[in-house]
């Protein structure tokens, strides 16, 4: 397992934790704390215009360890299974301008309506089927998150590295896994999973599952403030062969993204050192 406490190049920062910041003063906090990737959300990637976020990014020397997040396949008709292509294509094409090592896909829930869950896990294999010869062309990885099963009905329909680990049987090359510790410590087949998953980790993210969780999306904890034990995790997933940047993502309403973003970072990366 590798030694966390000694390597700031082993911690990637997810933009949704340092929410109220632009993609400029992520690159430029990072820089100061010395970190040396970073997992960026499309929205501070689009603000900033694709082209500009690419140039400031590998002017800072920064690696993007993943870029969140496509995917949200299943919907009621043709017409809206073309605009989630459409969006997932562009979302291909910001990946391969920043240099990101995956494009994060979760799959989306049950369509307006629908009650018709085998019907929505079709439409996610299908959609990212339909995505897969132009994210090889482009040589962006699509790495499936399962998301934990309370958002089953409204944003990702791939629950368990069970489930994402057959996609990738049935996809084939250019598909692999984001794990999440949040979305699936929980599943008593994990150690399983995760090496059955293997090479086809692409980015490992961490924060931490609190006690009681007060919001089903934005209350998630900073690592090490919940009962997740992170440590075995990592050790299984680094047991893969898995050795990129581990990615802290926090969303949080109420507590992290009300304090002062330098400060976060601050004890982001102490964590990382300490019980990631
Ligand atoms: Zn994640």
């Amino acid at each position: 397992m590798r030694d966390l406490s000694k390597d700031r190049s082993l911690l990637a920062i997810n933009s949704a934790t340092l929410k109220p910041w632009t993609l400029e003063q992520l690159v430029e906090g990072c820089a100061r704390a010395g970190i040396t990737a970073i997992a960026p959300w499309r929205d501070i990637v689009q603000a900033a215009g694709i082209e500009k976020a690419g140039k400031m990014i590998r002017a800072a020397g920064l690696s993007v360890s993943c870029y969140c997040r496509a995917g949200l396949f299943p919907a009621a008709d043709e017409a809206g299974r073309r605009v989630a292509l459409d969006d997932n294509r562009r979302a291909v094409d910001e990946a391969a301008a920043i240099g990101a090592r995956s494009l994060v896909m979760i799959a989306g829930g049950l369509p307006k309506g629908s009650k018709d869950l085998p019907g929505a896990h079709r439409q996610v294999h299908d959609g990212l089927a339909s995505l897969l010869p132009y994210a090889r062309e482009n040589g962006v990885p699509l790495a499936i998150e399962p998301l934990h099963p309370m958002y089953t009905a409204d944003r990702a329909c791939v629950n368990t590295l069970a489930h994402a680990n057959d996609l990738c049987d049935q996809l084939g090359e250019g598909v692999g896994l984001a794990v999440d510790a949040y979305h699936v410590w929980w599943d008593p087949d994990l150690p399983r999973q995760i090496a059955r998953a293997g090479k086809r980790i692409l980015t490992y993210h961490v924060c931490d599952w609190l006690v009681p969780t007060r919001d089903l999306l934005l209350d998630r904890g900073m690592p090490g403030d919940g009962v997740i034990d992170l440590r075995t995790i990592r050790a299984m997933v680094e047991a893969t062969g898995y050795n990129g940047p581990i990615d802290v993502e926090i969303f949080s309403a109420q507590n992290w993204w009300k304090r002062e973003p330098n400060e976060v970072l601050r004890i982001c990366l102490e964590r990382h050192q300490t019980v990631v």
